[in-house]
């Protein structure tokens, strides 16, 4: 196994053939002067502290790594552990990353905030961390997801963010991201654009990942305390792709742990009714960074289904991408009904409501699990609670 740690990203953002700066020319220095403030700051022993202050203190680390005894037993194969990430303040992992980002803004001077978001998850931990830092918040979002996420967008003004709908195109995430880069061409002087996923232009795929690696620095910590030995096989579910990469990383180097990311399989792999990148995608280019993503023969992007809306995008980030191409890590999907089922399962056996979106990684420990001897090792992340798709997943399972 390459010892992958140094040599992903190299300068220009590059994972192997994949990711780097596809971002209009008044951006380019302003990224290459992020990707340098970040790698002092992470060098930064002050700036470590402050972030690991917080995070235990605000956010809630470290979460707990869960052995489910029940749904083993029912399963009757391997061992399953959950990485609790859904027990974390606003109730997910993006919460690490917008922490990560907004102590980054601060250094560097800035004092105004941007973000894109779909299911609103991320722009609800964005104006968290504004709420807490005193900074001007300002939040994409299509004017379809805000009337689907009425809630969610209700958080995020009552800490004080604006929220502002985007009514080009489908009205959802794609064009809320043009709409945040359209303002950061405008304002990157005093603005700093808090991206959501393991995405977009360098140095957004790397930073990304680096703040949510405590993930699986904490679970293989975890693990070694509990059992002694590390994993067989990692599970989590990929949308843009920053709660796998947080939780598969600190795990590349260990040859013997397996790693399997699921994407949103939606209907089944049929033009437009899933986002499974890796199942009939194509390679191009889109916001940013050059990756796998969904696109018919002209090029044009296509339309997206997951009932998870934070699964629910036509790119995968570019890590993930070098990753299948080197074989290291292994990628699959589950359905909507799939991940429903699982959802269920989880609810009755342990008393836990997935996240829709990690309900799809809990899917696959259904199919796997079973199949497993009972001396082996599981971890699955659990990257957030389902309070938000308890009237959805109502619908369909009362
Ligand atoms: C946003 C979200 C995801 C998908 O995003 P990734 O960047 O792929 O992690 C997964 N789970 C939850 C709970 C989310 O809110």
């Amino acid at each position: 196994m390459p010892d992958l740690l140094p040599t992903v990203p190299d300068a220009t953002g590059h994972f192997g053939p994949f990711g780097g700066m596809f971002v209009p020319e008044t951006l380019m220095t302003p990224l290459q002067d992020l990707a340098v403030a970040y790698d002092e700051a992470r060098k930064d022993p002050n700036f470590q502290a402050e972030l690991d202050d917080l995070l235990h203190n605000y956010v809630g680390r470290p979460t707990p790594l869960y052995f489910a005894e029940r749904w083993t037993e029912n399963l009757g194969g391997a061992k399953i552990y959950l990485k609790r990430e859904d027990l974390l303040h606003t109730g997910a992992h993006k919460i690490n990353n917008a922490l990560g980002q907004i102590l980054l803004a601060k250094r560097i001077g800035k004092t105004r905030i941007i973000a894109e978001t779909g299911a609103g998850q991320h722009g609800v931990a964005t104006a968290t961390v504004c709420a807490r830092f005193g900074m001007e918040c300002v939040v994409y979002m299509g004017a379809v997801d805000m009337e689907r996420q009425a809630l969610n967008v209700a958080r995020m003004r009552l800490m004080g963010a604006k929220v502002v709908p985007v009514t080009a195109g489908q009205a959802t995430l794609k064009e809320a991201v043009n709409e945040a880069m359209r303002d950061w061409v405008a304002s990157v002087d005093d603005t700093h654009y808090i991206l959501g996923s393991a995405l977009g232009s360098h140095p957004f795929p790397m930073m990304v990942r680096d703040f949510h690696r405590v993930i699986g620095v904490e679970a293989r910590q975890q693990i070694l305390e509990k059992e002694g030995r590390l994993p067989d096989l990692l599970v989590a579910c990929v949308g843009g792709g920053s709660n796998a990469m947080g939780l598969f990383h600190p795990f590349l180097n260990d040859s013997s742990v397996r790693m399997i990311g699921v994407e949103a399989g939606g209907d089944g792999i049929i033009p437009e009714r899933h986002a499974a990148r890796f199942q009939g995608g194509k390679l191009g280019v889109l916001q940013g960074t050059k990756t796998w993503l969904l696109a018919n023969d002209d090029g044009q992007i296509e339309l997206t289904h997951s009932v998870s809306a934070g699964l629910d995008y036509a790119a995968i980030g570019p890590e993930h991408a070098y990753l299948q191409s080197i074989g290291r890590v292994e990628y699959t999907y589950a359905t909507d009904n799939e991940a429903l089922a699982a959802f269920k399962a989880l609810a009755t056996t342990e008393g836990i409501l997935p996240a829709l979106e990690s309900a799809h990684a809990m899917a696959y420990i259904e199919k796997i699990a079973p199949l497993l001897p009972k001396s082996d090792i599981i971890i699955a992340n659990l990257s957030g609670r389902g309070d938000k798709d308890v009237e959805q997943a109502s619908k369909y399972l009362l």
